[in-house]
């Protein structure tokens, strides 16, 4: 790890992020590998930036915040035995890093390109318990569910009745929504905690 990518975590940790399984695994994907050619000088600042299309690659602190949020139920160490559905997958570098964390990840994206450079990444750097589609990710993936975490890297004006649907009994969703990054764990069969924790500014789920 060089001295840019140290900073980088050393950011996120002052940023308040603390569980050591998002932080050591964010020193293992290299940020650089999914970004523009022209963007590698600024691989490693605590900023979104330009992956065409209109679209950014998320923040490293914001990346570091949701998956912390998704975690706590899992075991202290990896490997976990839990399935993850990502929705917004972009670059794919939240992908990556949510696959070293969970057995499986399935990741949606709406913009065609942008799904198919993420699935060639993915296929091509070995992440081999990654499945990327491209799709209208508020219809969740039900042919893989029920799904342990669900994430979502746009702003949902609510949540889709899909993903609730999707998720397990004891999962979470973690997704920006009008604004509020918010956490619903189901509790049973239409019960739910609601938590929020401060706002965040993405893209909206088109
Ligand atoms: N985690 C990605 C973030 C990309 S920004 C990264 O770090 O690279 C959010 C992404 O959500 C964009 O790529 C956008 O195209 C996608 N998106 C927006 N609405 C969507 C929808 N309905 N279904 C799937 N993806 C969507």
């Amino acid at each position: 790890m060089n001295q840019a990518q140290n900073s980088m975590l050393e950011k996120i940790r002052q940023y308040g992020v603390s569980d050591e399984r998002v932080i050591t695994v964010m020193g293992e994907v290299d940020r650089a590998d999914f970004v523009l050619p022209e963007q590698k000088q600024f691989a490693y600042e605590d900023r979104p930036l330009n992956i065409g299309y209109g679209q950014t690659i998320s923040q490293p602190y914001t990346v570091a915040r949701m998956i912390e949020l998704l975690l706590p139920a899992l075991p202290s160490m990896p490997p976990f035995s839990q399935m993850v559905l990502e929705i917004g997958a972009g670059s794919g570098y939240q992908t990556a890093i949510l696959s070293r964390l969970f057995e499986r990840v399935l990741a949606i994206e709406v913009i065609p390109e942008l799904a198919q450079k993420a699935r060639l990444k993915m296929n091509d750097s070995g992440f081999e318990n990654v499945k990327v589609k491209a799709g209208d990710g508020k219809e969740g993936w039900e042919e893989y569910s029920p799904y342990d975490a669900i994430i979502s890297a746009a702003d949902a004006a609510e949540v889709p009745d899909a993903w609730v649907e999707q998720l397990n009994t004891g999962g979470r969703i973690v997704s920006p929504v009008r604004g509020e990054m918010v956490r619903l764990t189901k509790m049973t069969e239409g019960s739910f905690i609601k938590e929020n924790f401060g706002k965040f500014s993405f893209v909206p789920l088109v």
